[in-house]
């Protein structure tokens, strides 16, 4: 059998390893891609630290993969070989459960995810359901587009899914990964944006990214400040800290959200009462499905928007990983392969 190389994770918290590992051919309704490019995002880690339910080691980690389609299963009809595509955090559904029945393909029950449900994209080629696949828009690179399936979505379709409108105030709390995405898209939209942050030293980049104002969360009340501008229609909150959400909703306008996607398990801080006379609402927000991730590199094409992105080879993928483990990597790190 042919072989290809992948980053392989014996167990739990373990090292990322080089391997040279089988490559099946695909089986009916799955695609094999010749990867080109993938991103390392914040989730990895919880992946690599075994922090979801059911996953089987050793792990392959990688959800945000661009390439070109290279083998087709059987009953595979809307792609050909050659096709550019991308695979992000959706990486598939079942059709016949009742949320595919209703539509909401993204909240399916057989829902699968590159890493978790399969071998992810640190790797020279992934195996994954037809289901699964965005194509890539000639204007993109793969290394653009591989943030697209993960970060990009995940702030673009959570902005467009709001009740905001152009004109509109909307913060980002976070300029990270997600919110230098998060920044861009809101400025593109047509909202007054503004960048929430500790410290200032992402104040630069985040009026380079597009933010109208930037608020130091660690200098004061950030709800104050946000009042002082007038107050915001939407927070769209990356940062996977409950205590930083929280501390941005009395700077919500009337009828205001708070999107929460930034990943954490500890409780939201804050009081029915704070909610109840604004007439606030708190909603999560999943990334988006395949046609999202289309629509979101469409978007990107349209209006310029791109992941500042370092490059780093699949053979250095261990080194990329550590700085992500460390909090010292860039807004996006993609392998490339
Ligand atoms: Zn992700
Ligand atoms: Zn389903």
């Amino acid at each position: 059998m042919p072989t290809h190389r992948a980053i392989r994770i014996q167990s739990t918290g373990g090292a990322l390893e080089l391997a040279d590992v089988e490559t099946p051919p695909p089986g009916r309704d799955e695609v094999r891609i010749a990867v080109a490019a993938c991103g390392m995002c914040g989730t990895d880690r919880a992946f690599v630290h075994g922090g979801f339910p059911n996953m089987s080691w050793p792990l392959t980690p990688g959800h945000e993969i661009a390439g070109t389609v290279a083998e087709l299963g059987s009953g595979v009809a809307d792609f050909a070989v050659g096709d550019r595509v991308a695979v992000g955090w959706f990486g598939g559904c079942c059709y016949h459960c009742g949320p595919c029945r209703k539509g909401i393909f993204i909240h399916c029950e057989n829902g699968k995810v590159p890493s978790w449900h399969y071998p992810g994209g640190y790797a020279e080629s992934v195996t994954v359901p037809a289901s699964a696949l965005a194509r890539i828009p000639s204007e993109l690179s793969d290394v653009e587009a591989a943030p697209m399936g993960c970060a990009g979505v995940t702030t673009y379709h959570a902005l467009r899914s709001t009740r905001a409108v152009p004109g509109d105030r909307v913060a980002i709390l976070g300029v990270g990964g997600l919110g230098h995405l998060g920044i861009q898209f809101a400025r593109a939209m047509g909202f007054e944006t503004i960048a929430i942050n500790r410290g200032t030293a992402k104040a630069e980049d985040a009026g380079t990214l597009g933010a109208h104002h930037y608020i130091d969360s660690t200098s004061g009340d950030v709800a104050e400040a946000m009042r002082a501008l007038g107050g915001a229609a939407v927070v769209l909150a990356t940062a996977g800290n409950s205590q930083a959400m929280a501390d941005t909703v009395g700077g919500l306008a009337p009828r205001g959200e708070l999107v929460a996607v930034g990943v954490t398990p500890e409780p939201l801080p804050i009081s029915p009462v704070q909610l109840i006379t604004p007439g606030l609402r708190i909603v999560g927000h999943p990334s988006g499905t395949a046609k999202d991730v289309e629509e979101t590199m469409q978007f990107a094409v349209l209006s310029g928007v791109r992941a500042w992105v370092e490059e780093l080879p699949l053979s250095r993928a261990a080194e990329g990983y550590a700085a992500l483990e460390e909090g010292r990597a860039h807004y996006r790190t993609v392998l490339t392969m």
